[in-house]
């Protein structure tokens, strides 16, 4: 082996430690942004290293896509807000099975795969790649609100099943073929592109976050498949990371929401309200100062965050006021679902952005035994992560999916804008119960109303 090749073999091996350091270290708030930045710094070992493969040309050509690419993704990652986070992912991410699918066309159509197991890997690499790429371009459009309804085809099931299958024959003929048509390869990315559309475009807003895991699965496993390809070393590890991770990832957000991964992508839930099915009786409406009494001359506080504390920024205001609560002698607990907000863990990075300390966040399965002995439980801007009927009605969308236990807290106080549902468009049971009063406002400006009449209180 040659002095270059032993060079950048190590330097594989370096990258391929750092991206699994890094992943091990974003698994915890604490460390996650060491995580981010060995990953990072592999990411760019990666790329730099690329340029010193034998045989390498077009530097100006990759020069400039790097700079182009990087400028514009350093640009989002500044401008992105917090909520938009999950259609961001969904761009990147069908970017990566998108590259991986062109690369085998390119690899194709100047006859360099050659032998049976390059081209069946090349072709799976295609398929997995064009429908985590059109999938993926069609879970932002409906994150970004640019395709608002699902579109179900008439026998859909069958529709995906037949596409799927015509992708597949057409992949076999490339991989019996050897040297394919470029007729033959056309229609099988077309095919492969439109199964992608056709697979996601059913899925209503609710789920979208779970399939976007989904895909980023199938995108680390097309990378990892052209890896093979290219016997490139830092694609297969990357793909195998990305892969895997993501199937975790997947099967988590769906065992919190209690939807089978087969139910969310071959039966989903369109996310329509139940017109004349919500619950009955009136809600009750508590004014800043009173929330603030009930709370400064509380025992105990459990704090729970949903997607509107996310949305109004309020997490500095709500740790702001905890402290407070605490000085006074309240013991103040933040209660997290695992789906509250947009993304999983949506929730920790902004309590953790805001200085809450990681000792007074607690999971669900932590906390839902505590909520009885609470004297209050404050709500801020979540719903559906809260709805009772998810434990009692069978007929509810959300009927099985884990919630916290507010509704059995000695009092609870929702702060949200106005009568709006949740996420699944269902009205909340929580909200019509005795022991729960609504405190009209955004969050940002309720929890600083609320935070003023605590500091006129009496110790
Ligand atoms: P929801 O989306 O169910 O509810 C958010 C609530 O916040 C709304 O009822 C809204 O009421 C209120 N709100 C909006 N803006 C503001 C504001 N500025 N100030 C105060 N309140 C506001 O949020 P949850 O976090 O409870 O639930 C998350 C949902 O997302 C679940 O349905 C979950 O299944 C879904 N989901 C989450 C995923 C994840 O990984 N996190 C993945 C897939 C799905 P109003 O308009 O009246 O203010």
């Amino acid at each position: 082996m040659s002095i270059q090749l032993l060079i950048i073999n190590i330097a594989y091996f370096v990258v391929a430690v750092l991206f699994i350091l890094g992943l091990k270290a974003m698994s915890s708030p604490v460390s996650a942004r060491k995580g981010i930045l060995w990953a990072g710094v592999g990411m760019v070992l990666a790329t730099l290293i690329t340029f010193a493969t034998p045989d390498m040309h077009n530097y100006v050509l990759m020069i400039v896509a790097i700079v182009l690419g990087g400028g514009v993704a350093w640009y989002m990652g500044k401008v992105v807000k917090m909520t938009d986070m999950p259609q961001m992912v969904a761009v990147y991410n069908g970017m990566g099975g998108g590259a991986a699918a062109a690369i085998a066309a390119l690899e194709f159509a100047r006859g360099d795969v050659t032998g049976v197991m390059p081209t069946l890997l090349a072709v799976l690499g295609s398929l997995i790649g064009s429908v985590a790429f059109s999938g993926s371009c069609i879970a932002f459009a409906k994150l970004q609100g640019i395709m608002k309804k699902a579109w179900r085809l008439p026998a859909q099931n069958a529709v995906n099943a037949i596409l799927a299958l015509v992708a597949l024959g057409l992949g076999a003929v490339i991989v019996v073929s050897g040297k394919p048509d470029p007729n033959l390869l056309i229609a099988f990315y077309v095919i492969s592109l439109i199964l992608g559309v056709v697979l996601t475009s059913p899925i209503g807003g609710a789920d979208m976050p779970v399939v976007i895991s989904l895909l980023n699965a199938f995108t680390g496993l097309a990378v990892g498949l052209e890896g093979y390809v290219l016997g490139n070393p830092a694609l297969i590890i990357a793909g195998i990371v990305v892969g895997a991770s993501g199937t975790l990832l997947t099967q988590l957000m769906a065992k919190a929401m209690n939807r089978p991964i087969s139910n969310i992508i071959f039966t989903p839930i369109t996310g329509e309200a139940q017109a004349g099915s919500g619950p009955q009786g009136t809600m009750k409406e508590v004014s800043g100062m009173d929330a603030a009494a009930m709370m400064r001359y509380a025992q105990k506080v459990i704090i729970v965050p949903g997607y509107g504390m996310a949305v109004a920024g309020a997490q500095h205001k709500v740790w702001e006021m905890a402290k407070l609560l605490e000085e006074a002698g309240v013991e103040v607990k933040f209660a997290i679902h695992p789906v509250a907000g947009r993304m999983p863990g949506h929730m920790n990075v902004l309590l953790a952005e805001a200085g809450v300390p990681y000792d007074q966040i607690f999971d669900l399965e932590e906390i839902n035994a505590e909520f009885p002995l609470a004297d209050v439980a404050l709500v801020i801007g979540a719903n559906d992560v809260v709805n009772p009927v998810a434990r009692t009605d069978k007929s509810s969308p959300i009927y099985g999916m884990p919630i916290l236990d507010c509704d059995k807290a000695q009092n609870v106080i929702v702060i949200k804008r106005g009568k709006g549902a949740g996420y699944s468009g269902i009205e909340n049971a929580l909200f019509f119960q005795e022991n729960c009063s609504m405190l009209y406002g955004s969050a940002q400006q309720a929890v600083a109303d609320v935070i003023t009449h605590i500091k006129g209180m009496a110790g």
